[in-house]
């Protein structure tokens, strides 16, 4: 059997999982409203099918003061427990088990009714907590034990609770936000008896054989975090109350140091839960970065871990156990890290997706059903969108070709898997690759194709052709000295010692990091880099972070006015890094220029009135790009004058073209033709 530890079955006392894959908590924005529950089964449902041992839910709130938004998802009333029942009854009857996690945001609850440990505001919350009096922490006890209660009423397998991340359990764990001094602060003893005692409580409620998951943090990452002496006591008094499962929470959402994203090594931080496991006699669950099989393989066969969660990848591909489980690892569409279609979009208060898979959390909307009637479908060009709407339609059963004028698919994707942190882009083009195989769509690479021959040939024609880079026009932009930001990514070209990029946008910051960064993507790197401490041996796990000196100096410019978001990209989860990042390597970041021109001597520019002259070896472009639409049969007006041909991806719009867009657009086109 393919990967024979991670596919083995666990017995959790209350429990026996048929594999030790864990759907890890995700909110999806679903949870909210009651009238979504048919979405949020559909979704979950699909995961269960596709194998995963337990699944855990999003965060519900045991009452008011813990909801993270106004009016989000909570078990407090039996109203609420039929909405589950229909989550717990779809899972069921695909042979899967859940349980649901009681999730208190305490000063990260986005209201003004917010509670915590102390009245101690968090840097990314604008409330400020009232400190719990003796009466709403008893009270509090007693909502997670009713919550509990309630999810076993409506057929739930367990429940996790939600003790990491910052949230309320782990804001009365920490120094930093518990600065009480009665029973329940203090002494790391103190400090964690509100966790303890919403166990006792819970497994008061449930009984012995209902499964009790808590999630603990495991590295704190934030100032005022805990020891590795006090997570211990900590976790050895939650094993003493009988908690039957231990997952691993690793930083607040508060740290500014980053846990999940791109550039985050796969298993950074499975040593740490390997270090607990150690410690305890209860199981324990890795998470973070964990993408493949291979990978939550080794990390059980090891033993760092005795099951491993994986929240992202199984938005990514609801089939990942599948397909891991009958030899099909390469088929698995694998999560990249980018964190735009998930939990950007739940920083944004959108319903969260997925940037490679635009049918997670839309299940019941973008189906794709076999055709009614074959047909023979021309796709040109194999970037993000015409993968999606050749391979979608292929799989419905149309005769598909796939027309590419280079030697390779992926397009822009390709280009950015060459940014270091961005590597696990390449597995979206080897999904694809194997997608294509397996759907029998006919691709023609190196393939220039004309307007006649398709409307000729075909009953359907997409145009995907995507994207050139913009070429802004200024006096120089033709001397030596001016590179394409594709001659950057993708030839190779060599590039000097001092560069200005034009254009600050999400290439900008891409190319920036590819001049800057060549230390690899290692464990031992990213924590040097960022100042982890995996033995938190010091208060939160952090030290001092180590900064080696730049391999170039650059220039990050733009004519739009400096600001704070200048240097961060697109993303709303991930800008911060990249921000972080850029201004240690010391990137000079100008707002407000004029190009003037490009000569021998360099870059000249006006800044602030003043005409300056950047004396850099390169001028690299980055300037965003224009669609290429030649093939398009248009009328008068500018609109498509045949119904059978379509335009998807940046051939489309150009301007904030992203792979999300491109991804979503073509499998909409592709399950509709
Ligand atoms: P972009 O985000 O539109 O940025 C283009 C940059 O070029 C801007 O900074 C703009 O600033 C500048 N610019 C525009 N026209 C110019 C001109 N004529 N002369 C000089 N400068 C000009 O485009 P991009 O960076 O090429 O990215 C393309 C798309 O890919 C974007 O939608 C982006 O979100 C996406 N992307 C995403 C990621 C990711 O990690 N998620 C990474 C890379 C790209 P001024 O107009 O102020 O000068
Ligand atoms: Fe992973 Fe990106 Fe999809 Fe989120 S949007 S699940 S990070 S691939």
């Amino acid at each position: 059997m393919p990967y024979p530890h991670l596919l083995s079955p666990i017995d959790l006392g209350p429990i026996t999982l048929k594999n030790r894959v864990l759907m890890g908590s995700m909110h999806t924005g679903l949870e909210d409203r009651f009238f979504h529950y048919g979405k949020l089964a559909a979704y979950f449902a699909e995961r269960a099918r596709g194998g995963v041992g337990l699944i855990v839910t999003g965060g519900i709130s045991p009452n008011r003061q813990g909801w993270l938004l106004p009016a989000g998802g909570t078990m407090n009333s039996r109203l609420d427990v039929p909405s589950h029942r229909r989550v717990t009854r779809a899972v069921h009857a695909e042979g899967g088990a859940i349980a649901m996690q009681i999730l208190h945001g305490g000063r990260y609850s986005y209201h003004p009714f917010q509670v915590s440990a102390s009245r101690v505001k968090s840097p990314i919350n604008p409330f400020t907590p009232r400190a719990m009096s003796e009466r709403r922490i008893l009270s509090t006890i007693a909502s997670f034990a009713r919550a509990a209660a309630l999810a076993r009423d409506a057929g739930y397998d367990g429940v996790e609770i939600m003790g990491s991340e910052g949230y309320l359990l782990n804001q009365f764990l920490c120094r930093r936000v518990n600065r009480r001094t009665d029973a329940w602060g203090g002494p790391i003893e103190h400090r964690m008896r509100l966790p303890v005692e919403v166990v006792k409580a819970v497994r008061d409620a449930v009984g012995r054989d209902f499964l009790i998951v808590y999630r603990l943090s495991l590295i704190d990452l934030v100032e005022g975090g805990n020891t590795w002496d006090e997570i211990v006591t900590a976790a050895k008094g939650l094993e003493a109350v009988g908690v039957n499962l231990l997952n691993t929470g690793i930083g607040w959402h508060e740290a500014r140091v980053p846990t999940i994203v791109s550039s985050v090594p796969r298993g950074a931080f499975r040593s740490v839960t390997a270090r607990i496991k150690h410690e305890l006699s209860i199981p324990v669950c890795a998470s973070n970065r964990i993408n493949t099989p291979e990978l939550a393989e080794d990390i059980v066969a090891r033993g760092d871990a005795d099951m491993v969660s994986m929240a992202r990848p199984l938005l990514a591909d609801p089939d990942f156990v599948n397909k891991a489980a009958s030899g099909r690892a390469d088929e698995i569409n694998t999560c990249i890290g980018c964190n735009q279609g998930c939990l950007d979009h739940t920083f944004a208060m959108k319903r969260a997706s997925c940037l490679v898979n635009p049918r997670a959390c839309h299940e019941t909307e973008l189906v794709v059903r076999p055709a009614g009637q074959r047909r023979r479908v021309a796709v040109v060009g194999a970037g993000m969108a015409g993968l999606s709407a050749a391979t979608t339609a292929a799989e419905r059963g149309h005769d598909v070709t796939l027309f590419e004028a280079s030697d390779a698919i992926g397009g822009q994707f390709r280009m950015a898997a060459e940014v270091p942190g961005k590597e696990d882009f390449r597995e979206t083009i080897r999904y694809f690759e194997r997608r294509i195989a397996r759907t029998g769509v006919q691709l023609k690479l190196g393939t220039r194709v004309e307007r006649g021959a398709l409307d000729a040939g075909f009953d359907a024609i997409v145009v995907a052709t995507g994207v050139v880079p913009r070429r802004p026009n200024f006096e120089g932009i033709d001397h030596p000295k001016v590179l394409s930001y594709v001659e950057v990514l993708r030839d190779k070209k060599p590039v000097g010692k001092k560069v200005a990029l034009i254009g600050a946008g999400g290439i900008g910051v891409d190319v920036a990091e590819f001049l800057l960064d060549d230390a690899g993507q290692t464990i031992e790197h990213y924590q040097r880099a960022w100042g982890i401490d995996p033995t938190s041996a010091s208060a939160g796990g952090l030290t001092e972070p180590e900064h080696a000196t730049p391999r170039r100096e650059v220039w990050l410019l733009q004519r739009k006015p400096k600001t704070k978001k200048m240097g961060a990209g697109p993303g709303r989860t991930t800008g911060w890094v990249h921000k972080l990042a850029l201004e240690r390597e010391q990137v000079h970041m100008l707002g407000g220029v004029e190009y003037l021109k490009v000569d021998d001597a360099g870059l000249h520019l006006r800044h602030e009135a003043t005409v300056k002259v950047l004396a850099v070896d390169h001028v690299v472009i980055c300037a965003g790009q224009e669609s290429v639409r030649d093939l398009l049969p248009l009328n008068a007006k500018g609109a498509i004058a045949d119904p059978r041909w379509h335009v998807i991806g940046g051939a489309d719009v150009a301007a904030e073209l992203d792979a999300e867009r491109a991804i979503k657009q073509g499998t909409e086109l592709g399950a509709r033709l």
